[in-house]
């Protein structure tokens, strides 16, 4: 009996419950990937996902040929029709995959799975990639939790068991004389070479992830409570985009706590959870609140009077020059690592969506092409949260102030620093708000603002209060 496992973002072979379903009785394993980007349309993953994906199948590959398979590759625009395709070849009866939980995923899932089952082929459908699926964390009435805090208190007095799957020792062989499409075909790299700073922060695979995971767990998980909020220093464990492409799982995690005898109710572990929880609580959000990538939750953001920009505004913002130094570092550490701290997303979300009142909607397009983690779910809570019109969200009058969290959370300047060096002489005092700086500090810093560096394209005061006003006017419709 052949069994398939199609692999989607679950490139792991450690507790992966796909892979313990299809490995039941068959004789042969076909491990296929499908590439099939329209089909995740508009969402199709952007260019820095692309590069990260082409190397965790490349690290699969690996991983299934030191065990006697390999990875079939595949790509087309239908999933159904490969996977057809597939099991005329080799006349396997059984799909096996972990859940997807964006809405056209499970919408494309239910229909392959109808059209296969009825032509006599069994599918099974797996959690592999979160501790609790949409649908199993809600409320007394049973509707979806709306606020984090009453959502997570009710999902950790039930985490799932552990110990979770081990990896196989050896695969069952392919069927004979099958065949697939080389890595290099399905053209996940990027055609110009602009990918040696992603190369230089990642080792995406799944032994990649357990680094991270380890380097974390044993030296950088004692500081975390302190250390989460500072950019200036490694105190995050950088799992977000091993996450995201299910390299390990958070059930994984857990069970790697618990293995060192860290106890999960206390810090630093309870704070490292409740991020964890916080994936969770985005992915119920988006299968609650499929529309959400587009519109806001709170639906008076629909009248929202955002500012027009010609283009000029977004781009100096995408660029990393708008001369506001922490949201320039912020960018700039997006642009050349394909990731930025969660403490400088929001600054530099913030400014985006108040100071430049730019449609948040255009920030989470940026990220989404441009983080080697984006993620549907994750970035949509993340933008909603901070322009204020999401569940639980941020309210619309915190307003980030970037020269007092850059002072509070990078006060040696460190991070500004690292990625504008064009500042690096600038005194601490000043790094975060160099146009203040007097004129022969300036000079002896060898820094001329408008030549070396941008001055403020906004004025943080007068925009930050033209945001209130505008937040005023859509705050009391119905
Ligand atoms: P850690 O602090 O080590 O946290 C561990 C894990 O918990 C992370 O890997 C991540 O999977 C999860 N997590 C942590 N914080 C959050 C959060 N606020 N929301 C959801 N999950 C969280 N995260 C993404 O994975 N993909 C995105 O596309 C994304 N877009 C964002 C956009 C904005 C505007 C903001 C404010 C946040 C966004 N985040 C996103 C959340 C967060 O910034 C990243 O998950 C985090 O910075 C990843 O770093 P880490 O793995 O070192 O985090």
């Amino acid at each position: 009996d052949a069994s398939i496992l199609w692999f989607r973002r679950d490139l792991r072979l450690g507790d992966n419950p796909a892979l313990a379903g299809a490995l039941a009785g068959a004789t042969h394993l076909v491990p296929l990937y499908i590439h099939s980007p329209t089909e995740d349309h508009p969402w199709s993953p952007g260019a820095a996902s692309r590069w990260w994906l082409h190397h965790s199948l490349a690290a699969l590959d690996r991983r299934l040929t030191g065990l006697g398979s390999r990875l079939i590759l595949a790509q087309g625009e239908d999933s159904l029709q490969v996977l057809q395709k597939v099991i005329a070849a080799t006349g396997a009866r059984r799909v096996h995959w972990n859940r997807l939980h964006e809405p056209t995923s499970v919408a494309r899932d239910r229909h392959i799975e109808q059209a296969l089952r009825s032509s006599g082929s069994e599918c099974f459908g797996t959690n592999g990639n979160l501790l609790f699926e949409p649908g199993e964390i809600l409320t007394a009435q049973k509707g979806p939790y709306r606020v984090f805090s009453a959502y997570w208190r009710r999902a950790i007095a039930q985490l799932p068991p552990t110990p979770i799957i081990p990896i196989p020792s050896q695969l069952p062989p392919l069927p004979p004389e099958l065949t697939g499409l080389d890595l290099s075909t399905l053209r996940l790299q990027p055609r110009i070479r602009w990918d040696t700073g992603l190369a230089d922060a990642w080792t995406p695979g799944e032994e990649g992830a357990w680094r991270a995971a380890r380097d974390f767990l044993d030296r950088r998980l004692v500081q975390y409570v302190e250390g989460r909020d500072r950019p200036d220093h490694r105190g995050t464990s950088r799992l977000s985009p091993h996450l995201h492409f299910g390299e390990i799982s958070p059930r994984q995690l857990l069970g790697a706590l618990l293995e060192r005898g860290i106890d999960l109710d206390r810090e630093p572990a309870a704070s490292f959870l409740r991020e964890l929880g916080w994936r969770e609580f985005a992915h119920h959000l988006l299968a609650f609140f499929p529309q959400t990538p587009e519109t806001p939750l709170d639906r008076r953001f629909a009248a929202f009077p955002w500012c027009h920009d010609d283009g000029t505004r977004l781009h100096a913002w995408q660029q990393g020059r708008t001369g506001i130094p922490l949201v320039d570092a912020g960018l700039r550490e997006l642009w050349t690592t394909g990731w930025m701290h969660n403490r400088v997303r929001m600054v530099a979300a913030s400014f985006l969506t108040k100071n430049l009142r730019l449609p948040w909607q255009l920030g989470a397009r940026w990220f989404w092409d441009t983080l080697v983690d984006a993620d549907l779910a994750n970035n949509t809570l993340g933008w909603q949260w901070v322009a204020g019109c999401g569940a639980d969200a941020a309210p619309f009058f915190r307003i980030f102030n970037p020269i007092r969290q850059g002072e509070r959370f990078d006060p040696s300047g460190d991070y500004v620093r690292r990625w504008c060096p064009e500042l690096a002489r600038l005194p601490d005092t000043y790094i975060h708000r160099p146009w203040m700086a007097p004129r022969e500090l300036l000079s002896q810093a060898d820094l001329e603002l408008g030549r070396d560096y941008p001055r403020p394209i906004v004025d943080l005061t007068t925009s930050r209060a033209a945001a209130l006003a505008a937040w005023s006017a859509i705050k009391d419709a119905g």
